[in-house]
């Protein structure tokens, strides 16, 4: 993840301010930003899920109380909070449904909870949808009227916005697209969802892992068995590193990543037609910042080109997101600036 964004003063800062929560399995990230999505303060407190979300929502309230003080603010500054949550949810309903990495938060009104704890109104949104949010407004696609988001970890999390709306649908499961079909085949790779054919099921982190592994196990030559012998963990982290010392797996295996994603872009391109597709997450091979990142980038965009309309093809802006593990916070609160300026 890139390090936090420089913090400003309180002098510096542009009001009204607005506090994000990022909530996610293992911690919770929650920040005060400025009118600019400029972060005064942020804070990380342990998510410790099996305390129940009475108790998280209660302790993500005194959260937003210190990430204010610690600002240097009154809660009268702060006219909303957002937050960011793990799905399944019903967003208009301020409910979570069956969160993955919260179990035991089934059915919860965590919106409203939180807003009993914290003093103030909350925003609800899908973390991923958030993320999006926050590189739209002050990330890579501040320039974007629209884009895509795609998050590459564990599983593909997206977010669609299309002007200043983000795409949640009519049952908060909009914007799904880790669960585009990219293979029609009968025998196709299954998804973490349990369907098979999908983007995240070829071009996650935990199909580079699968798919590497199939390929050992076929006997390819790669350095990645010394590595793995020595007790290194196999990883996309461990692929970009032997890939970089010159492994012919570890680099076929990452381009043929690029590839199913460019497949799974084509189609979200055919459908929304975006200023820009931005790629963030834990696989992001090194980003703009190294030769294998932007190698990946322009695997991706050779798939575009040979796929998609050519206007589109040309005119699409692909990059990776900027923000890293601030997009969360910075985005929620983003999302309950947009809500308080429509008066909702
Ligand atoms: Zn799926």
């Amino acid at each position: 993840m890139a390090p936090s964004r420089e913090l400003i003063s309180v002098q510096d800062a542009q009001p009204p301010f607005f506090v994000g929560v990022d909530l996610g399995g293992t911690n919770v990230k929650v920040g005060v930003v400025d009118d600019q999505g400029r972060p005064l303060s942020w804070l990380s407190i342990p998510t410790d899920s099996e305390r129940g979300p009475e108790d998280g929502a209660q302790r993500m309230g005194q959260a937003v109380k210190d990430a204010i003080a610690q600002a240097g603010l009154e809660p009268a500054a702060v006219p909303r909070v957002g937050l960011g949550s793990p799905g399944t949810m019903d967003i208009p309903a301020g409910m979570l449904i069956q969160p993955v990495n919260l179990r035991g938060w089934d059915d919860f009104p965590i919106r409203d909870r939180l807003a009993h704890h914290c003093g103030l109104p909350v925003s609800f949104q899908n973390d991923a949808n958030a993320a999006a949010y926050g590189e739209f407004w002050v990330g890579s696609g501040r320039a974007f009227h629209s884009m895509v988001l795609l998050t590459l970890g564990t599983g593909i999390g997206c977010g669609i916005i299309v002007g200043d709306l983000l795409i949640d649908g009519e049952n908060s499961h909009g914007a799904e697209c880790g669960h585009i079909i990219i293979d029609c085949r009968d025998d196709a790779r299954v998804c973490g969802c349990n369907q098979p054919g999908h983007l995240e099921a070829y071009a996650s982190a935990t199909a580079v892992i699968r798919r590497t592994e199939e390929a050992l196990r076929c006997g390819r030559a790669s350095s990645l068995t010394r590595r793995i012998g020595a007790g290194d963990e196999l990883s996309p982290l461990l692929l970009a590193e032997e890939a970089e010392g010159g492994d012919h797996l570890s680099l076929e295996i990452i381009l043929e990543t690029a590839r199913y994603l460019g497949i799974g872009i084509v189609s979200l391109m055919h459908t929304i037609d975006p200023n820009g597709v931005l790629l963030a997450g834990a696989m992001t091979f090194g980003g703009n910042q190294s030769e294998l990142g932007r190698r990946f980038l322009a695997r991706i965009k050779e798939e575009i080109d040979r796929r998609a309309f050519p206007v589109l093809a040309e005119r699409i802006q692909l990059d990776f997101a900027s923000l890293g593990g601030d997009a969360g916070f910075i985005g929620s609160a983003g999302v309950a600036r947009a809500d308080w300026q429509k008066g909702r």
